[in-house]
């Protein structure tokens, strides 16, 4: 699904920062990998090149099979919608709407009819197991509930890839363990996730593990 080559991003500043070395990774479908390191060793900057919210300075990314470094802005945004799936620590879920509202928005542009998106929507809260929660606003909901309802709402295009970035990081342990079952869950379905964390017990729930320090990468066993 992914394939970095020798992929580097750096800022002009001032001061200059190379926040991502030459760096090459793969991912195949259907993999659980952890990205962890230390606060400013790069992660969010991966993340964001990964999920073609950024462009890396050199180097090629291959997503899908497809050449993401040459995609002009309206080509990456397309990818972006049809393959990827993002949560962040802070969920960014839209305060006014219900919970099935905020999981139907990601199919907005979906060539497909209102009905099916609600179909999909509930299908989608289902599976993170919400569905006695879809008149609910967001705030009224636990910080875990928050980030089921995040989940459900990335998973409803069937991305190729999940990216979350330290999606536990506003939780307290007990809420965490229901988002990292769920991950267990989707990637036993077969999705494609990648997890930042700063947290070991949370990247030790992935099947591979990468740590990056000062931007460079290195595989963990
Ligand atoms: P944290 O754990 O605190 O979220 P991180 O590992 O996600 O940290 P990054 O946000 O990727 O770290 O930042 C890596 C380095 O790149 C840092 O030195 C940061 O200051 C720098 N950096 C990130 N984004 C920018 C930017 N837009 N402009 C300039 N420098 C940046
Ligand atoms: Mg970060």
């Amino acid at each position: 699904v992914v394939e970095l080559r020798d992929v580097t991003r750096s800022f002009p500043g001032p001061p200059p920062v190379t926040a991502l070395h030459p760096t090459s990774l793969s991912v195949g479908r259907g993999e659980y990998l952890s990205i962890v390191g230390p606060s400013g060793s790069g992660k969010s900057t991966l993340l964001n090149l990964l999920g073609l919210l950024d462009r890396p300075s050199s180097g090629e990314y291959w997503l899908d099979g497809q050449p993401a470094h040459e995609a002009s802005e309206a080509e990456r945004t397309a990818l972006r919608g049809g393959l990827i799936g993002f949560v962040f620590q802070s969920f960014h879920l839209l305060p006014h709407r219900t919970v099935l509202e905020n999981v139907m928005l990601s199919t907005m542009y979906a060539p497909i009819p209102r009905s099916q998106r609600l179909r999909r929507a509930y299908d989608a809260l289902c599976r993170v197991g919400l569905e006695h929660r879809l008149d609910f606003r967001p705030t009224t909901l636990s910080g875990g509930e928050r980030q089921r309802v995040a989940v459900a709402r990335a998973v409803v295009t069937e991305p190729a890839l999940l990216l979350a970035d330290e999606p536990t990081g506003n939780l307290d342990t007990a809420t965490s363990e229901e988002v990292l079952n769920l991950f267990d869950e989707l990637h036993l379905d077969g999705l494609t996730l990648m997890v930042i964390t700063h947290d070991d017990a949370v990247a030790h729930r992935a099947q591979r593990r990468v740590r990056i320090t000062d931007g460079h990468l290195q595989e963990l066993s």
